[in-house]
């Protein structure tokens, strides 16, 4: 899937992912993202040698170039934050940019060997880092973590974090799998020690890739067990079971969080309605 030492002639065409800092280079006149030939784009040819493949989309190429902390101030172009592009593009053509984004950050912070010291190389029949002395290889870092909506009821429970205050957004409950610990177990413990109760019936959703910077959202849905919300205060600062009708503010279905929630709301009415049947 990604392809290293791309060599491009003057009109290969592809979809340019062009990197610098934490954003993305795009059209300064429509907002989109560059589409076009090689020759058209001389404010990157001196990165010819650095240009990987990280997919295809509407049968192009779609070419990484990362120029690391290097601005360049070009009319034609503007630079777009990573995330801005999560709600302008589908989602198929967003986990290409996150994959460039990730395989970005990946060379950028592995530049030499965490074993030994010496500089790290490029290896070319897979996506990895080799330490040029001893051989200690590295990938890209893809860190696990639990996602999970909780029904209780005709109710659905959602938190807000800190990051969430400002926008005085509501979500699910998310956190990072510790080492040696399952995906099943990650959930029992985050939930309880973010919101202090039990989940029973497990069952898995979905999985997202999410590029904020490198983590693999892995999705479930539960229902409520035992105890009484009690919020640890420092990851969490509310949490409540919400009734479908009487939501806050909650994230679009273009993430994982949104999609669970959607899902569960839909069940929730779903058997409201099995239960107005049952009883007519
Ligand atoms: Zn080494």
């Amino acid at each position: 899937m990604i392809e290293q030492n791309i060599s491009v002639t003057p009109d290969t065409k592809a979809i340019w992912l062009i990197i610098s800092g934490d954003k993305i280079f795009q059209k300064a006149d429509n907002s989109d993202l560059i589409v076009g030939s090689w020759e058209t784009l001389h404010f990157a040819h001196h990165y010819q040698e650095q240009i990987i493949q990280v997919g295809s989309h509407e049968n192009l190429p779609c070419f990484l170039i990362d120029m690391g902390s290097e601005c360049i101030e070009n009319y034609d172009y503007t630079l777009v934050g990573i995330r801005t592009l999560l709600f302008q593009v589908d989602v198929s053509f967003f986990s290409i940019i996150s994959r460039a984004w990730q395989v970005a950050l990946f060379i950028r912070t592995h530049r030499f060997c965490g074993q030994c010291g010496s500089v790290m190389q490029q290896i070319d029949w897979e996506m990895a880092l080799q330490c040029s002395r001893c051989q200690h290889r590295c990938y890209p870092r893809i860190s696990p973590c639990i996602i999970v909506s909780i029904r209780h009821e005709d109710t659905i429970l959602l938190a807000q974090g800190k990051p969430q205050r400002a926008r005085q957004m509501f979500s699910t409950l998310a956190g990072f799998v510790e080492s040696g610990e399952t995906l099943e177990q990650a959930v029992h413990r985050e939930v309880f020690e973010e919101v202090g109760i039990k989940v029973k019936n497990l069952r898995y959703f979905s999985s997202q890739p999410w590029p904020f910077p490198h983590s693999l959202m892995v999705g479930f849905l539960a229902d409520f067990d035992s105890g009484n919300i009690q919020v640890d205060g420092k990851e969490i600062l509310q949490a409540e079971w919400f009734d479908p009708k009487a939501l806050p503010n909650i994230p679009p279905t273009g993430s994982i969080s949104g999609q669970l929630i959607q899902h569960t709301l839909k069940e929730i009415e779903h058997d409201a309605e099995l239960e107005i049947n049952q009883k007519n």
